[in-house]
């Protein structure tokens, strides 16, 4: 079982990548995080967040559940139950962590042996043109994404591996390699 940090600006596909390597090997599993934002048209509890309140977040925190937490884009938390851990080591697979460059940097300090991989848009007109077509968000939301989005990308030398997400199938079956290659299966 690895421990498998993706991590990137949003809108750059983290969670199609994911989604396809879930759907394509079974020794894949996603880590489901828990956050206070609302669930977005189609998102289920428990399957693509555990949607929780502030104060059951922030009991988490006080209670020690969690492998690493962050204020995303300033308001709403997000953070990886450590119980995700034992599931994906009982279940003995590699655990997928969509998280942010906070969240990222703590389990890389935490966890030292993970597999830690960027993910970068092919340019950045383009992880624009993404992020509007998404079209879940409001403008200002659209803005304070891009401004985190810059920020972000200028992380990117922090990861042990950097994977342009220019086609969906190819980057994924980098990252399926990657971590193969690592684990030695
Ligand atoms: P979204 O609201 O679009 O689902 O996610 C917003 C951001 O939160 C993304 O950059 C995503 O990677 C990050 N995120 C999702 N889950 C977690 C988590 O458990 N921990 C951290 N630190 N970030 C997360």
């Amino acid at each position: 079982m690895k421990l498998v940090v993706i991590a990137g600006p949003a809108g750059v596909g983290k969670g199609s990548l994911v989604k396809w390597i879930i759907a394509n090997d079974p020794n894949f599993m996603l880590s489901v995080s828990a956050t206070t934002r609302s669930p977005r048209p189609g998102e289920q509890d428990g399957v693509h967040y555990h949607f929780v309140t502030t104060e059951r977040f922030e009991a988490g925190i006080a209670a020690g559940d969690f492998l690493e937490w962050a204020q995303v884009h300033n308001h709403n938390y997000y953070g990886t139950l450590k119980s995700e851990l034992d599931r994906a080591s009982e279940l003995e697979k590699h655990l997928l962590l969509e998280i942010d460059l906070q969240g990222a940097r703590q389990v890389q300090e935490s966890h030292p042996e993970v597999i830690s991989i960027f993910i970068t848009p092919p340019s950045w007109e383009e992880l624009e043109r993404r992020l509007r077509n998404r079209a879940t968000e409001t403008e200002s939301e659209i803005q304070t994404r891009l401004t985190t989005a810059r920020r972000e990308l200028e992380a990117a030398n922090e990861f042990d591996f950097q994977l342009i997400n220019d086609d969906l199938e190819f980057c994924a079956q980098e990252i399926i390699k990657i971590v193969k290659e690592a684990a030695n299966d």
